[in-house]
């Protein structure tokens, strides 16, 4: 197999094609993302691409919160065997399966929630982990919210819930990469210290840079390794947004535009094709 920083080098590419493809989509945090979303999928979570199974029983199960990272999503689903990755040509198209925010409708293999709308996923989340648990399923369940999307009140809510109610097989990440639609984080309405906000809520707490292969794999291993001891647990990943194409790293500017040709000549230039290209 190959290795997963070439894996995470070719979902780079794949992303900025799609965007570039139909001069729409939200590069900047998949970008950030993609060493996350490669590691999740190649490595860290026991899953089953074939025959995708809505339920999925029995496996570990991941929901995307910030929906708008679509294409980093997309990819990591078709590079792993969710549907075929020349389908990804079709992003964001009328009548595509890869909406610009996922969604169920379409019947996507690898999409079990609607995303977009911000603030939702930890809930939905939770409520797939207590089911697990209902079940006697001993999968866990992981999840990825924007530090954006920490805005939205009913995020609070959820990180109240979970550790009440001792959701342990949950394993939630937090992109927090400082930036968001209008500007940074610090400047919309400052997170402060986030981990202490999880920990003091009840949460174990663990830190990462997501855009260090082997941080995150050692990090989800050991967050792994801290389920089941009645706490739920949440990854504070710093990531850089735009992370792998110089002149979109840290800028906020590109969370939702489309690059140019020119700027997908200099992007690609970057991205070296590893897997091949859709
Ligand atoms: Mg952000």
């Amino acid at each position: 197999m190959p290795q997963l920083k070439d894996i995470a080098t070719q979902v780079r590419r794949d992303i900025v094609r799609m965007v570039h493809g139909v001069q729409s989509g939200h590069p900047g945090g998949s970008l950030g993302c993609a060493d996350f979303l490669t590691a999740l999928y190649f490595k860290v979570m026991d899953h089953k691409p074939e025959p995708f199974d809505m339920d999925g029983k029995n496996q570990d199960l991941f929901f995307l919160s910030n929906g708008h990272i679509s294409p980093v999503f997309y990819s990591a689903l078709a590079r792993s065997g969710y549907f075929p990755v020349q389908e990804l040509s079709t992003f964001r198209k009328l009548n595509s399966r890869l909406q610009g925010h996922p969604t169920t409708h379409e019947h996507l293999p690898g999409v079990r929630i609607a995303s977009g709308s911000l603030g939702q996923g930890m809930s939905v989340a939770i409520g797939a982990a207590l089911a697990k648990k209902l079940n006697n399923d001993k999968n866990l369940v992981f999840s990825l919210h924007g530090d954006g999307e920490l805005e939205e009140g009913q995020i609070w809510e959820s990180v109240m819930f979970a550790p009440h109610h001792k959701v342990d097989n949950l394993i939630i990440t937090v992109d927090l990469n400082g930036q968001q639609i209008d500007g940074t984080t610090d400047d919309v309405a400052g997170l402060g210290d986030v981990g202490a906000k999880f920990e003091v809520f009840g949460w174990q707490v663990l830190h990462m840079n997501g855009n260090d292969m082997d941080d995150v794999v050692a990090t989800l291993e050991k967050a792994k390794s801290l389920t089941g001891k009645g706490k739920p647990i949440a990854i504070i990943m710093k990531t850089v947004m735009g992370q792998g194409v110089d002149f979109m790293e840290g800028h906020h500017e590109w969370h939702g535009i489309a690059p140019s040709d020119e700027q997908l000549a200099k992007a690609l230039a970057q991205l070296p094709e590893t897997l091949g290209d859709y």
